[in-house]
């Protein structure tokens, strides 16, 4: 039995669609982003309880793997790293919080002409990506919300593994109900997946207090090396291949630690640079309020959202870091000039 009524208005109609699309297609290919977070591996598990529950076919695709960090998740299946020698071949693939094509991964990509699609995401753009349907709103906190609701359109409860995959992901995409994007429709599905026995709190300590060693020299050495730009507005910090390498750390352990530039007082962007090859540096933004860092991300061809944005540069480090400033101060020069005329 569907149960609509638990599904807040504004999100009822999509929830029902793609639930209807769901009983429509088999043999479904599973996939989130490339380096998923904890949103793409909680939709990703979650769509797979959901296609269990409906009697599909399904494989859990991640052409990067999951991060140490999220391994130890149960998740209802393996999960693929490529699309040869697949247990049976896909006819349709549902694509979540991927956000636009080249999120997907070249392998997926390339593939995704010949399969029927389903799209669901709460990143602006991408929602042309779904052949068969779309549902994107960035109304919603996560992608994990989404897929809740999806469960309860097709009659599920949100109960035990189903409801602690919904929790991953809004956890990870809420920064823990701390970002702009906890909403009261977020407390209220919280609130019924404790009291359905979902152990929040646990699954928050699973996530945030494994640390290794390395780790924690990588933050402490990151954290005397960040810097404050634009008269203190701006927290940035770069990230060399050899951090990693003389402290022993993952790319992975770096989750987390733009949010630690945010707590300097006054600051409005904060900005880390991780070099990912020589040539190839990956950013991130974080900001508070109506400071928009997706626009300063999609000016460099990245995107995300509103408060938390990223993407990649090819460049080197140092002039990495230039093109990166320049771009943020323009879009802070911008947002101060427009907030000038309307005073
Ligand atoms: P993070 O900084 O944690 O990697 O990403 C923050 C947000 O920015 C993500 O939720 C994602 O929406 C977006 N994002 C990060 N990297 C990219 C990118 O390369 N391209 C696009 N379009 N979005 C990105
Ligand atoms: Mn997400």
């Amino acid at each position: 039995m569907p149960q609509t009524e638990l599904i807040p208005a504004h999100f009822r109609d999509g929830a029902c669609r793609m639930a209807a699309a769901l009983r429509d297609v088999d043999r479904v290919l599973v996939s989130g982003h490339v380096n998923p977070d904890g949103d793409a591996v909680g939709s990703l598990a979650a769509a797979g309880h959901i296609l269990r529950s409906l009697g599909k076919e399904f494989i859990l695709y991640s052409s990067t793997g999951l991060p140490q960090y999220l391994q130890f998740f149960p998740l209802p299946g393996t999960v693929h790293t490529s699309l040869e020698h697949l247990p049976f071949t896909p006819r349709c693939a549902l694509l979540l919080d991927c956000g636009e094509p080249q999120r997907l991964g070249r392998e997926l990509a390339q593939r995704l002409p010949g399969l029927t699609s389903l799209n669901i995401d709460h990143h602006l753009g991408g929602d042309g990506m779904g052949s068969l349907a779309n549902w994107v709103d960035p109304e919603a906190a996560a992608t994990a919300q989404l897929m809740a609701y999806v469960a309860l359109a097709a009659g599920l409860p949100l109960k035990n593994e189903l409801a602690c995959a919904v929790a991953l992901g809004i956890i990870t995409d809420t920064g823990g109900f701390c970002h702009g994007n906890t909403s009261a429709n977020i407390f209220s599905l919280c609130a019924r997946l404790v009291e359905d026995g979902c152990d929040l709190t646990g699954l928050r300590e699973r996530l945030e207090n494994t640390w290794s060693m390395g780790r924690m020299r990588l933050w402490g050495r990151l954290m005397e090396r960040a810097r404050l730009e634009r008269n203190g507005e701006v927290a940035f910090c770069p990230v060399l291949l050899e951090d990693l390498r003389q402290c022993r750390a993952l790319k992975e352990d770096l989750e987390g630690f733009v949010e630690q530039l945010r707590r300097l007082g006054g600051v409005r962007v904060a900005a880390l640079l991780r070099e990912d090859a020589p040539q190839l540096c990956k950013f991130s933004l974080r900001s508070y309020g109506d400071t928009d860092v997706r626009a300063t991300a999609a000016a460099l061809g990245g995107g995300g959202h509103l408060n938390a944005a990223g993407g990649t540069l090819r460049l080197r480090s140092e002039q990495a870091a230039e093109v990166l400033l320049a771009a943020i101060n323009a879009q802070l020069a911008k947002e101060d000039g427009l907030s000038g005329e309307t005073r």
